[in-house]
């Protein structure tokens, strides 16, 4: 949308809403009044409420983004149920993308020094108001998890933090990818697949990873299942998937796995790490990745391991408990070498849009992903149906 159609899709609302009654919409309403945002306020657990706000004065520095979509996250299903994070009120949704509507004369190019205009689409990252040794100069300097992001921030007297509304204010000093050339569905999908570029850098400073490694990916959700792209991505071929949903497992092929093994058909690790070993014709796997959050799967995962081979652990987003390894035979003898990871770099992100357009461009079904779509006003029913975990990745979809 250019300055043009925005300022006449502003003259219609003022229009009609003119021809009203004159009672402003309720807080249920499919479509803001003109001049205001609605926002998700998350204002008690399992409770978001839709509030409206008038849209505030720019700044030179400021950026408007009209929200077209994002992702539903563990981080925002977490937060919904229970408020670990003490932020309540919030406005979630961090998995944002939208189109740039308005902006500061001071803002003239993203983060990567690619240039802004009006009609742009955008996602964010990191912010680093408080941080100047941070520049669009340093994206590899600092891991996002010091860092605020949009969609986690307390509510001020803007409100449109979070990429759950209609509109978000992008300020100076955060950070900003035009990303006009993706679709919605991969833009959307940027956030999570930056999470297995780093996980990937991360595995391959082990120096094990390489063109016709053995790979095995624990864990199909999401997480597991973007694994299997990036690394097919990259060229590797012989990916073994683990999990215990014969529908994730068919769609793991569908991502590029090259065999699957059903955990639950197993009785014992001894069984389970021989059906692993079976999957790649007689051979244990040069490297595994895990992405589940179960200690239990942790512990396994060693014995699917060769001699001198590699780990990545990137399922423990959050503290999912302590897991027993033997150190002697899980990781001395057999001179195993682990990395772990954690979100991602401003670096991996310009990484991830290179991603999606390569998995896109050797036919992998990445828009399959996005199993639910809904629209703002039912919020609540998204995130009850991912603490459900029905699906894969839930999108609100204005
Ligand atoms: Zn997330």
């Amino acid at each position: 949308m250019d300055i043009k159609s925005a300022d006449i899709e502003k003259i219609v609302r003022d229009v009609l809403a003119g021809l009203g009654n004159g009672v402003n919409p309720v807080s249920s309403a499919s479509a803001p009044s003109a001049g205001k945002s609605r926002v998700a306020m998350l204002t008690k657990p399992e409770h978001f409420d839709i509030q409206e706000y008038p849209i505030p004065e720019l700044t030179d520095d400021d950026i408007l983004v009209k929200v077209e979509g994002c992702g539903v996250c563990g981080t925002d299903a977490h937060e919904f149920k229970r408020d670990p994070f003490s932020l309540i009120p919030v406005v979630l949704g961090h998995e944002g993308t939208g189109e740039i509507v308005k902006m500061g004369k001071n803002v003239k190019k993203d983060s990567a020094g690619k240039p802004l205009k009006v009609g742009d689409k955008v996602v964010t990252c990191m912010i680093f108001k408080d941080n100047p040794d941070i520049t669009m100069f340093d994206l590899n300097k600092q891991n996002v998890g010091g860092a605020d992001v949009y969609g986690l921030l307390p509510d001020d007297d803007k409100h449109l933090n979070g990429w759950f509304s209609d509109y978000i204010l992008v300020r100076g000093g955060s950070t900003i990818f035009n990303v006009s050339d993706l679709d919605l569905d991969s833009r959307i999908l940027i956030e999570p697949c930056a999470v297995l570029v780093h996980a990937v850098e991360r595995a391959k400073t082990t120096g094990i990873l390489r063109f016709n490694s053995r790979v095995v990916v624990q864990g199909c959700g999401p997480i597991g299942l973007i694994c299997i792209a990036v690394l097919r991505t990259m060229g590797i071929e012989n990916i073994v998937a683990v999990d215990g949903e014969s529908k994730r497992l068919a769609f793991a092929k569908e991502m590029g796995a090259t065999r699957s093994v059903n955990f639950k058909e197993y009785k014992g690790i001894e069984a389970l790490a021989g059906a692993v070993e079976e999957a790649f014709g007689g051979h244990l796997a040069d490297f595994a990745f895990q992405c589940t959050g179960s200690p239990v799967a942790h512990s396994n995962i060693y014995k699917f391991i060769r001699n001198g081979g590699g780990l990545c652990e990137l399922g423990f987003f959050i503290n999912g408990g302590d897991a027993t390894i033997n150190p002697h035979f899980d990781i001395c003898s057999k001179e195993i070498t682990t990395v772990g990871s954690w979100v991602y770099t401003l670096r991996d992100y310009v990484t991830t849009f290179d991603f999606l357009k390569r998995a896109k461009g050797i036919g992998l079904p990445m828009e399959k992903l996005i199993t639910h779509k809904f629209p703002l006003e039912k919020i609540n029913e998204a995130l009850e149906t991912n603490l459900k975990m029905e699906g894969l990745k839930i999108a609100i979809v204005n």
